[in-house]
């Protein structure tokens, strides 16, 4: 039963681990998948776009001052020749990489032809300055350079150039457009997919948590009930059938236990041992019967005259009974005896050939002391045995009493 209870809880939580897994797993999909999309846009958008017109306007800016402004400083004397080679051999360096880099780019096709254009503009230009340079290193004159050609030129260039720029920035003004939208769907989709993942998970922890709480009530009443039928037949092992009295078994049980207590608290303990007198002549005359139905009337009585919780009475055998007193001292014991030898006879059960009365009678032996850590564990009863032997002796329907526990006395008898 247990197993079974622990194989479905752990099929549930299993399925609930199985879906949440699958649940993520999704998520984590679908996340993927739009986060390499929306790092395409950035690509296109950075390298497509951002760094072509950066590339574009550091041409601009080098034609402007690294060619242009060079050729003007030294035709009016402000820096050297060698000077000015320098920066135009450099600049053109530039220019040509700067180029270069801008035509690995992706490209849409709408602009190939007219960055062939550019091309074209750009290396004309370039073998022009090219020349200039030529000039310059065999010696020409800086002067003769004419500087309103090369302006010219440059703020051509530009112009040409600059056409370039502002289509860049146009696409990525698109692309930057689009990957806001794109973004803004992708956020949407993560958030939808997040939410019915967490719907789902809640539903189920839902679902698990009710139905372990059902198990565990289960549970729970079967193992009350499972208590009460232990109670039950707890008690039926203590109890006597015939007269619902303790039995003996239950009569060791407490024998022990109440002494104990008794010897802890050095207080009054009492031990009545009593017998029905002449009561095999009742069945022989009256039959097994009313000899059951007389045991059961005893009981009775005793139970109705003993009436205090902490008064225990026992069925030892046949027609014996055995009751356990605490705290009742030797007046009132022998009192309690002698109203339940009087409370038997009033029953007025018929005993035609009892030598001691007209009515079933019992007799009673007594013992009662208080309990010290010395008394023997069984000296009660032999004492209580010894006793109730006296009162038959003493012509029977009464009692006989002692307070002397000592062992030798038990032993000497
Ligand atoms: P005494 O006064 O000396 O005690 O005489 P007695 O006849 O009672 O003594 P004895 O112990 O010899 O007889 C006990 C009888 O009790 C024997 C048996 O027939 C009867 N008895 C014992 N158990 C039961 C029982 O469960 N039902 C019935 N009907 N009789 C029982
Ligand atoms: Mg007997
Ligand atoms: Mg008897």
């Amino acid at each position: 039963m247990k197993f079974i209870e622990a194989l479905k809880l752990k099929s549930k939580l299993f399925f609930l681990f199985v879906f949440i897994t699958i649940g993520l797993i999704f998520v984590g999909i679908v996340g993927a998948s739009y986060i390499s999309a929306m790092k395409r846009n950035v690509d296109s958008l950075y390298f497509g776009s951002l760094v072509p017109v950066t590339e574009l306007h550091e041409i601009v800016q080098t034609y402007y001052g690294g060619v242009s402004e060079s050729l003007h400083k030294v035709s009016r004397g402000e820096i050297s020749r060698l000077q000015t080679i320098q920066e135009l051999e450099k600049s053109l360096l530039v220019i040509d990489q700067k180029w270069d880099s801008y035509s690995q780019h992706y490209k849409h096709t709408e602009e190939a032809a007219y960055i062939e254009y550019v091309d074209m503009e750009l290396s004309s230009a370039n073998r022009a300055f090219k020349r200039t340079l030529n000039f310059l290193q065999k010696g020409g004159n800086p002067e003769k350079i004419a500087l309103n050609r090369v302006e010219e030129k440059v703020s051509h260039l530009h112009s040409v150039v600059k056409k370039l720029i502002n289509y860049e920035v146009e696409v990525a003004q698109f692309e930057r457009k689009k990957f806001l939208t794109k973004y803004e769907d992708i956020a949407f989709n993560i958030g939808l997919t997040l939410i019915f993942v967490i719907i789902a998970v809640l539903l189920i922890t839902m679902y698990v948590f009710r139905s372990v709480q059902e198990d565990h009530t289960k549970l729970h009443s079967i193992a009350k009930k499972l208590k009460q039928v232990n109670k039950k037949l707890e008690n039926a092992s203590f109890t006597d059938s015939l007269t619902n009295l303790y039995n003996r078994r239950y009569f060791n049980l407490v024998y022990e236990r109440e002494l104990k207590r008794a010897k802890r608290s050095k207080t009054y303990i009492t031990f009545m041992m009593l017998d029905i007198d002449f009561f095999k002549q009742y069945n022989d005359t009256y039959g097994h019967v009313e000899g059951d139905f007389a045991l059961k009337s005893v009981a009775k009585v005793l139970k109705d005259t003993l009436k205090r919780p902490s008064d225990y009475i026992f069925r030892l055998g046949g027609e014996e009974f055995g009751v356990l007193l605490s705290e009742t001292n030797e007046t009132d014991s022998a009192n309690l005896a002698r109203s339940l030898c009087q409370a038997v006879k009033e029953r007025e059960l018929k005993h035609e050939e009892s030598d001691a009365h007209e009515f079933v009678t019992i007799s009673i032996g007594v013992v009662c002391c208080i309990a010290d850590e010395a008394l023997d564990d069984e000296v009660l009863i032999s004492r209580a045995d010894e006793m109730l032997y006296k009162a038959k002796e003493h012509g029977r329907d009464g009692y006989q009493i002692t307070t002397d526990v000592s062992l030798m006395k038990v032993i000497s008898a």
